[in-house]
């Protein structure tokens, strides 16, 4: 049972006035380098639990507890709406939909995915070999590669695939926590990312589109609607999606946004300006460590940037210098070129 510590810490006192009324976050504890997630409560019709944790008896023994101090349980929730596919923000899901045998809404390319009729082990299995195969396309060293699959498995552990009773698209209405919220696609972060937006109180939950805290990060990922890649197929344009997703959010006239992770978040268009700026500052380096005759892995320029780091996170690291060259790429300023049987790098144009 989690102790008055832990809860203290799933529960925040700096929110009390800053959240629109009946919405309460809680920040669960997670294995990851970005710390606790938030997921968000909101009180009324349906009672609505946004987000859920990783899949651990930990994030649902704090949970339970948090509801209680707020007066509900598990079994009282009639809406579980979730922001992104990733396994902070969905471990629990069919757990809770289980116990309180309530509808889960999510984006609904995400029906398919996880949908209960098809083979997770294929599915997963293929998704696996399709990001060990940019690793490896990239010129990220066989000890990586295999260093990365465990994570991958970690991930498997901490997720769950829930089915989804309620496919949302962009232009949908939820009505969650007596609020309606707009539907909107923001991908980027992942290709599944829903911001939800309360015109009301010109607030929006953003889930990992918008964090308070830190960069969010555009991680590579195939396109949903290709449940089983194959190594060919193409990855999506994490950082140009999420480029533009950010301007379409600087745009919503916000006052308050709930993050997935770190604290809350005021009117984000000032934000958003600075973490596009970064993002270009950041392409601008990487177009300064080419040149137009020797091609530059991947990860060559992620070591470049930031040596050791490379080891602990290389999935992560090379989301990041694959985003920053399709931006590049887009632009005309590089390309990519052979640098040994099936092994590419980048060269300036
Ligand atoms: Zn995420």
């Amino acid at each position: 049972m989690p102790d008055h510590s832990e809860r203290a810490l799933a529960t925040h006192a700096s929110d009390a006035g800053a959240l629109p009324e009946g919405i309460h976050r809680i920040a669960l504890p997670t294995p990851f380098p970005i710390g606790r997630v938030n997921i968000y409560l909101l009180e009324g019709d349906p009672l609505t639990l946004v987000d859920t944790g990783v899949n651990t008896g930990t994030s649902l023994d704090l949970l339970e507890q948090v509801l209680a101090d707020l007066g509900h349980a598990i079994e009282d929730i009639e809406l579980l709406l979730l922001t992104h596919e990733h396994v902070d923000h969905v471990g629990l899901s069919t757990v809770i939909a289980a116990r309180a045998d309530c509808p889960v809404a999510a984006y609904a390319p995400l029906q398919a995915l996880w949908d209960p009729e098809q083979d997770p082990a294929q599915i997963i299995g293929s998704r696996m070999a399709w990001g060990v195969a940019q690793l490896e396309r990239h010129g990220y060293p066989r000890e990586l590669v295999m260093g990365a699959q465990p994570a991958f498995h970690l991930m498997l552990a901490l997720g769950s695939r829930p089915v989804v009773d309620v496919a949302l698209r962009p232009g949908d209405v939820i009505r969650a926590g007596s609020r309606n919220w707009e539907v909107h696609h923001r991908p980027g972060h992942s290709p599944s990312d829903l911001v939800f937006i309360d015109r009301g109180s010109r607030t929006a939950i953003s889930g990992d589109h918008v964090l308070g805290g830190t960069s969010s990060n555009p991680i590579l990922s195939p396109p949903l609607e290709i449940p089983a890649p194959d190594v060919t197929t193409e990855r999506l344009r994490s950082l140009q999606l999420f480029v533009e997703s950010m301007k379409r959010t600087a745009e919503d006239d916000l006052m308050l946004v709930l993050p997935g992770h770190g604290p809350l978040v005021g009117p984000p268009a000032e934000l958003i300006g600075e973490r596009l700026a970064f993002h270009e500052k950041r392409a601008d380096k990487f177009l300064e460590m080419l040149d137009a005759s020797e091609p530059q892995t991947v990860y060559e320029l992620a070591t470049r940037m930031w040596k050791g780091v490379v080891m602990v996170q290389p999935s992560l690291t090379h989301s990041e210098v694959v985003g920053h060259l399709d931006l590049l790429e887009e632009r005309g300023l590089v390309a990519e070129a052979v640098v040994s049987d099936g092994v590419v790098g980048f060269i300036r144009t």
